[in-house]
């Protein structure tokens, strides 16, 4: 099977050859290749190298995007920091007072901010692994572009004070974060990638989540492959156990953090299929290759029976992970994760 075949077989509920293989390897796949972060932002080659290697070196089945998380709050107005060797982030918010929201404009992802820079990444990344292959973008939910161009405090106390700005707010970040992965997908993506680490249960209520985040993702989600986005991933980071129940409405893959994975099988697997979660930074950045191995093997004990399952980390793989550590995690999966398993 193709990597793009066995990843289809466990969206689709079917068996695949073997336990798919997906690691989150931005940061990681930079430096394994001898770059800085902030490189991968000034020559599209050095970045579409970095996941090349990674491809080929771990047996992983897809490549990522840069994963700018603030590509879309960038092209609103916010002012984004590119550390020399760290992900970008949001230095300054652009919405201060609620008066601006009538300020921002419809965004062009072919025009503004570093938009068209990521695009051409992808097409690149698509142009070289091929059909066989899923190229994975990132792209934010509406919540988490809100409280990027808000600022996170000010968005969460705007929840109990101005609901309707919230949603105005929203409908705003909705189109543009929409329209981004649109362009995504247009450029080549196979699967939209995501995550709203600022809407889990240690952020905002359950009636929130109900209220501000989840209905604006779900329609995000679901116009996203309406358009064509084979998959769309749910990196569900950090604690999210009162929520998950929505979490997986128009998503086909879990990326699961801090679960315990049978349990999450058990009461999920008929929505979606489960990726994780080999712990990032416990085990894969400070544990030995023996601790590596017997989480892995815990993990396909865990989830690889009747398929469903996507091995993988938790959340990112830390940039100074050791590249022995995860060639111990692509060793169990040939030893173990062939079907019919062994075990
Ligand atoms: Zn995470």
């Amino acid at each position: 099977m193709t990597p793009m075949e066995r990843i289809a077989a466990v969206c689709n509920a079917e068996i695949p050859d073997r336990v798919p293989f997906l690691l989150t390897s931005r940061e990681f796949g930079i430096k394994y290749s001898g770059f800085k972060h902030s490189q991968a932002y000034e020559q599209p080659q050095i970045y579409i190298d970095s996941q090349l290697r990674v491809l080929e070196d771990f047996q992983a089945d897809g490549v990522w995007d840069i994963w700018c998380t603030p590509a879309v709050d960038e092209a609103l107005g916010a002012t984004m920091d590119i550390p020399e060797d760290d992900p970008p982030w949001i230095a300054e918010p652009c919405v201060r007072e609620r008066s601006d929201l009538a300020k921002l404009k419809r965004i062009d992802p072919e025009k503004d901010g570093r938009m068209p820079y990521l695009l051409d990444v992808v097409r690149r990344l698509k142009e070289a692994v091929g059909d066989e292959v899923p190229v994975i973008a990132w792209a934010s939910p509406p919540f988490r572009t809100a409280c990027m161009i808000r600022g996170n405090t000010e968005l969460y106390l705007d929840l109990f004070d101005d609901p309707d700005f919230v949603k105005d707010l929203l409908e705003v970040t909705c189109e543009a974060c929409t329209a981004y992965g649109k362009a995504l997908v247009d450029a080549g993506a196979d699967m939209i990638a995501t995550s709203n680490p600022v809407a889990n249960f240690d952020c905002i209520s359950l009636d929130h989540f109900k209220e501000f985040a989840h209905p604006y993702s779900k329609r995000m989600f679901g116009d996203l492959k309406a358009y064509g986005a084979k998959w769309v991933n749910f990196h569900t980071c950090g604690r999210w156990n009162d929520r998950y129940d929505l979490c997986v409405e128009n998503v086909d893959i879990i990326h699961c953090d801090q679960v315990d994975l049978k349990d999450f099988k058990a009461q999920h697997a008929d929505a979606v299929a489960i990726m994780g979660n080999v712990k990032s930074v416990s085990t894969l950045l400070q544990g030995t290759e023996e601790q590596v191995r017997e989480e892995a093997l815990s993990c396909l004990h865990s989830g690889a029976p009747d398929g469903r399952y996507i091995l993988s980390n938790d959340c990112a793989v830390p940039r100074d992970t050791s590249p022995s550590n995860l060639r111990a995690m692509r060793d169990v999966l040939a030893e173990y994760g062939n079907y019919p398993l062994a075990f």
